[in-house]
């Protein structure tokens, strides 16, 4: 056999039908808080990734797939999408009307990561990004956004943590702070952080190593360093969000892993998912698009992952089997029965059909296994008379000949669904 590659799985009927749910849901709100859909390649420039996800980041430095194309360009498969959402802002001028652009995204991410429960090297992201605009009332929309997404999707238990990383201002100063804090506990912090430690002390706060999360409890943090306009527009954040009642705790100690935040940044964490908890996360990434040749336009925007999304929520939860089986009883009666299933489908009824072939508590008994509601029969004497005898799994009963067989769609589907209703 050849089995998938690691870390890469199939998505399977039962729990593509729960994504399907958060999708539509997401289609459904997004749209009404103003964001279009965006279908971005899955195949980008190497290049995009470096020069915003960061150099130093852990995607870009040992996550990324990627090959050399034939005519010899670095291609690589998006880890992420806000850099694709900003090359096509560039690209497609997205911002000639006015500077605002909406846009949402749903789609495959490509990360080399270690595979565990929650963590794939394909996994699924709903995004959206809010660019043009730097002031905190689009932080709040798209957190509100995110909140209100969160809660129609059923997510239980999740919890919105938020942080500010500061500017091109403060940001030095802190980064400077840690570097310090950093250099006085040496012998404790790991390899990696020695490394961090010189390329981006930031990250400090970002390792899972205990001895390191332990030192790194007592480090400065952010808050104490953020200049005036970058703890007035968390003051201005704070305070939208708290007449919208969305809730959130602070976390001074978020920092995310990509290079291009700038102040706001935030996760959503759920209980329940064991050690890969994190749901979504986001913030704001005011030097991304000139950063990448574009103008000088700021973006705020989320990412939410659809694999523990899937396992966080109650929405699609799986609904019980087909309405109706169909049951021809001989050869003679299979087209007829085709011919039923096919009008009751056309309604959007959920309706199986079985072979021929069997006897009728062998039928029977396939329809039962699949959950059907009712078992509708066709043999030789409902041939005859043009009508179908209805059995009513649940409630173990018959209805002799009810389903007129030349009756039209929508005749069938009511009376279908008169005999599913018949006791609510
Ligand atoms: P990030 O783009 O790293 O900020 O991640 C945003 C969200 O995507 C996370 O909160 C996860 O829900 C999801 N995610 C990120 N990486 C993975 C992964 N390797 N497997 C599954 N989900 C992931």
């Amino acid at each position: 056999m050849i089995a998938a590659v690691k870390g890469f799985r199939d998505v399977l009927p039962e729990e593509s039908r729960r994504w399907q749910a958060l999708e539509d849901a997401a289609r459904e709100l997004f749209l009404a808080y103003g964001f279009g859909e965006i279908r971005l390649p899955i195949l980008e420039r190497t290049e995009l990734f470096a020069r915003s996800v960061g150099e130093t980041s852990d995607i870009v430095e040992k996550e990324m797939y990627g090959f050399i194309d034939r005519d010899g360009t670095s291609l690589t498969l998006r880890p992420e999408a806000t850099a694709s959402v900003a090359r096509a802002y560039i690209e497609g001028n997205l911002g000639r009307a006015d500077a605002q652009a909406r846009l949402f995204y749903i789609g495959p991410m490509f990360r080399r990561e270690r595979p565990q429960k929650g963590r794939y090297r394909q996994f699924y992201q709903i995004g959206a990004e809010l660019l043009g605009r730097a002031d905190p009332l689009a932080d709040a929309e798209l957190l509100l956004l995110l909140a209100r997404y969160l809660e129609r999707v059923g997510a239980r238990e999740t919890r919105l943590e938020l942080n500010s990383l500061g500017d091109e201002t403060c940001r030095p100063v802190y980064r400077e702070r840690l570097r310090k804090f950093g250099e006085r506990h040496l012998d404790v912090l790991c390899p990696d952080c020695h490394r961090r430690l010189e390329r981006n002390p930031l990250r400090l706060l970002d390792c899972k190593v205990e001895a390191c999360r332990q030192v790194m409890a007592d480090a400065p943090v952010m808050r104490d360093s953020l200049c005036a306009d970058c703890a007035a527009h968390l003051g201005q954040l704070r305070a939208l969000l708290d007449q919208e009642r969305v809730p959130y705790v602070m976390n001074f100690r978020i920092v995310r892993g990509l290079d291009y935040y700038r102040r706001t940044a935030f996760e959503v964490v759920a209980e329940g998912l064991g050690a890969q908890n994190a749901v979504g996360a986001g913030g704001r990434y005011d030097g991304l698009v000139a950063a990448l040749g574009g103008p000088d336009v700021p973006g705020v925007g989320f990412a939410l992952g659809l694999d523990r999304l899937g396992v966080a929520t109650s929405a699609g939860a799986l609904a019980s089997g087909p309405a109706a089986v169909i049951l021809p009883l001989e050869e003679r009666a299979v087209g007829p029965a085709f011919a039923l299933a096919t009008r009751l489908r056309q309604q959007g009824l959920s309706v199986g059909l079985e072979p021929a072939g069997r006897s009728l508590k062998a039928l029977l008994r396939s329809a039962d296994r699949r959950g059907a509601r009712l078992a509708v029969i066709l043999g030789e004497e409902e041939l005859q008379v043009g009508r179908a005898t209805v059995r009513d799994l649940v409630r173990g009963q018959d209805r002799r000949q009810v389903l007129t067989l030349d009756a039209s769609g929508p005749e069938l589907a009511s009376a279908v669904q008169a005999l599913v209703g018949a006791d609510g």
